[in-house]
């Protein structure tokens, strides 16, 4: 297989910092698009991974599935798209494409794995695959998601993780007028659920522990603001949601907000901390609550939270960085300091 050598930033080990190397990426096949990347978000579970906090990673790790960039070649058989147009890679870039899920539009639960960007067994070249904070990359066609024209490309990067994540959940247990949502976490996942939610005309009411981001949750759409530190305000709102999407990236109480919910109400899991969150039997119990879990969303949804943020003006309000700053920016999701995504302008990539 031919390849070529792209720079790109990355981990050697779980405790090193995320520093430049460079990658080999495949000459594009018949259905590749090779994309040169402008831009890439920075979500925690890069953080996650990049730390080998879910005890999966294969290094050198190259984080990045919130990518934004420009198509430069296309292989013989792809019609979607051409060299010169915008272009979005998110959280995987292949499966099985046979199986139940596969068929169904939900290749996330591949029966055979997804082929997620990074960290996965590459099927092309040896090793792993290798993520966004990269200057170009090579996907199936299939796997690659249009930009509706318009959009603010960096702050779109986003929407392409923490988008999907929260619309897919909030599409399937069908979120909308009359209901009271919840959203637990104002980051990056939190706060594109906030907004979403809103724009599914639910009344959105955040729980955040960080009373600075109070005037921020209601600037972004939440009706209400709770700062869920404080036991008389959660008292308050005790078994009256249908819904809630936990967004925390760090152990926490789940007891707290399933307690949150009425009557057959759902608390869906976004976040993945790596330890267990105890359960206690009679939070579920009594009222008869769900508590269930999600994963960012299939191909076809991906497209189309895309065109439904496009319809409501919707993207991630960003910080831009220099990938020099990566570091930087992890040491901050840890200290919850983001307002709400990190991105990486990669331009910076060749300086
Ligand atoms: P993030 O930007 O770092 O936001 C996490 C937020 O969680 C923080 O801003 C903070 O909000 C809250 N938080 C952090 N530590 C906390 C603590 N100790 N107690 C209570 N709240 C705390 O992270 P993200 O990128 O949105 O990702 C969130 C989680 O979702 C990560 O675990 C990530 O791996 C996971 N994720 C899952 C999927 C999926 O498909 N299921 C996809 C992407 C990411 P406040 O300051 O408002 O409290
Ligand atoms: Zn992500």
């Amino acid at each position: 297989m031919i390849t070529k050598q792209v720079r790109a930033y990355g981990t050697q080990n779980a405790t090193a910092a995320v520093a430049p190397l460079d990658i080999a990426r495949r000459e594009p096949g018949p259905q590749d698009v090779e994309i040169e990347i402008l831009y890439c978000g920075v979500c925690h579970s890069d953080l996650h991974q990049a730390r080998n906090e879910w005890h999966n990673t294969i290094y050198p790790c190259v984080p990045g599935h919130e990518i934004v960039g420009r198509v430069i070649r296309t292989g013989a058989s792809v019609s979607k798209f051409k060299p010169g147009d915008t272009a979005a890679v998110g959280c995987m870039v292949d499966s099985c494409g046979t199986c139940e899920h596969c068929r169904a539009g939900v290749e996330q639960f591949c029966l055979s794995f997804p082929t997620f960007t990074y960290n996965s067994p590459d099927k092309h070249l040896s090793g792993q695959t290798f993520g966004g904070y990269s200057s170009h990359i090579v996907v199936a066609e299939a796997f690659v998601l249009r930009v509706p024209p318009g959009m603010d490309l960096a702050a779109t990067a986003p929407l392409l993780c923490a988008g999907i994540t929260t619309y897919s959940p909030l599409r399937h247990w069908k979120v909308g007028p009359g209901q009271k949502v919840g959203i637990v976490g104002l980051g990056g996942l939190g706060h594109m659920g906030v907004k979403i939610a809103r724009a599914l005309g639910a009344h959105v009411v955040l729980f955040t522990t960080s009373p600075s981001k109070i005037a921020d949750g209601l600037r972004l759409g939440a009706h209400e603001v709770v700062v869920s530190k404080d036991a008389d305000a959660m008292k308050k709102h005790q078994s009256s949601f249908h819904f809630v999407l936990d967004a925390v990236s760090a152990q926490h109480d789940i007891n707290m907000y399933l307690n949150l919910l009425k009557l057959d109400g759902t608390l869906t899991l976004l976040g993945a901390p790596e330890q267990p969150l105890p359960v206690a039997a009679f939070n579920l119990i009594l009222p008869r609550r769900n508590f269930a879990g999600s994963a960012i969303g299939g191909i076809a949804e991906t497209q189309e939270m895309l065109e439904f943020c496009a319809a409501h003006n919707l993207v991630s309000d960003i910080e831009l960085i220099p990938i020099q700053k990566i570091n930087e920016a992890y040491d901050r999701l840890l200290k919850q300091d983001v307002r709400y995504r990190f991105v990486i302008d990669m331009a910076s990539l060749k300086s």
